[in-house]
């Protein structure tokens, strides 16, 4: 079987038409590549379009403060990709004269490219014979071969990429890795794959053995861990408090209300007998005006149970003076956030109370 005509000749016929496709400027496809990683296609080109509107290159990206990419990136999750994007484009400022380099090899040393990004901009944009190795390549390449490794295993990535090196067409690596992704896309799917519109069909050893409900194999992972976040919406005279989250966790550089974190759900009169309660509001005349439902957010690997209570108070506490930001509650929408207060900030009870309409 010659792997990579089979799989050259289905892209000529089947292959989508997405925007980053129709540039070669690397610096467009490295944002593509970083948005489309942990996004879906539809949802990723409308922030794809917005982001390249907003920071045309790289100078304009390096240059734009955080907190603006931040807020471009808003909704999108996964925000270390955002962080490190920025970072990466001030290292190409700084260390390559404001341009990305042209070899896989260099475009790893940037912050924020990893070896699938780095793949995939050195192949498309310069047409290097490396293969940008992701979940497609592993699912399409442990069933046409039967390669039983688990994907998520230590050895999965030096054995994947060696394999696709093997195969990807060195005339042609910019389509051979594309064609990879759509047939991934449109054909391979993780679940119930076209087998009878695939070019394998004849020759795939999952779908010959049945067995593409079992390929590719995953070590089982742990299951996420609950956390219990508690926000506290302060209305102070048509003010709030807020503060961008700072240390090794998650939604780092995102702006939040003020949080209890608590071992498990507490109910008010619990929570306002807790240290962080007492030092937040003091004995001040912290008003309880609206306890929100409990609400359930999935990140990939925690559960969060979270509550919304809306607070009404007329003298802040130290605490809050100090370590916190007062803004009035129209600029809340200017900063980035995560979705979840995104999502409850939209939400009917949180607009009655603060506006009061
Ligand atoms: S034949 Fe089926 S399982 Fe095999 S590569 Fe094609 S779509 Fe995937």
């Amino acid at each position: 079987m010659d792997f990579s005509a089979l799989l050259l000749e289905w892209f000529s016929v089947h292959h989508r038409d997405l925007p980053w496709r129709n540039t070669s400027d690397p610096y467009h496809i490295w944002v593509s590549e970083v948005i489309l990683q942990q996004t879906r296609v539809n949802q990723g080109t409308e922030y794809y379009q917005r982001f390249i509107h907003i920071f045309p290159d790289i100078p304009a990206l390096a240059e734009a403060p955080l907190d603006a990419v931040m807020k471009a990136w808003q909704g999108l999750g996964y925000y270390t990709r955002a962080r490190n994007l920025h970072a990466g484009a001030k290292q190409v400022m700084s260390d390559f004269g404001g341009k990305l380099p042209t070899s896989y090899s260099e475009l790893l040393r940037i912050a924020g490219l990893g070896p699938y990004s780095a793949a995939a901009v050195a192949s498309f944009a310069f047409n290097e014979a490396v293969p940008a190795v992701d979940g497609n390549v592993y699912r399409i390449l442990a069933r046409v071969f039967g390669v039983f490794t688990p994907v998520n295993s230590s050895q999965a990535r030096r054995e994947f990429f060696n394999l696709a090196g093997e195969l990807i067409d060195r005339n042609r690596p910019a389509e051979f890795n594309q064609a990879i992704i759509d047939l991934g896309a449109l054909v391979c799917t993780p679940r119930r794959p076209s087998c009878s519109a695939c070019p394998f069909s004849d020759y795939c050893y999952a779908y010959l053995n049945n067995l593409t409900g079992l390929l590719p194999l995953k070590n089982r992972k742990n299951p996420p861990r609950s956390r219990y976040f508690t926000y506290l919406m302060i209305n102070f005279n048509g003010t709030t408090f807020i503060r961008k989250r700072e240390g090794n966790d998650i939604w780092h550089s995102l702006y939040e209300f003020p949080l209890i974190e608590t071992p498990e759900q507490l109910d008010t009169t619990q929570l306002v007998e807790t240290e962080a309660w007492k030092e937040l509001m003091g004995d001040s005349s912290a008003e309880i005006i609206h306890v929100s439902d409990p609400i359930k957010h999935q990140l990939s690997h925690i559960t969060l149970h979270a509550r919304f209570i809306i607070v009404q108070m007329r003298n802040p506490t130290y605490a809050l003076r100090t370590g916190y930001r007062n803004i009035s509650i129209g600029n809340l929408q200017e900063l980035s956030v995560p979705r979840l207060i995104d999502s409850y900030m939209a939400s009917e009870p949180a607009e009655r109370y603060f506006t009061g309409k």
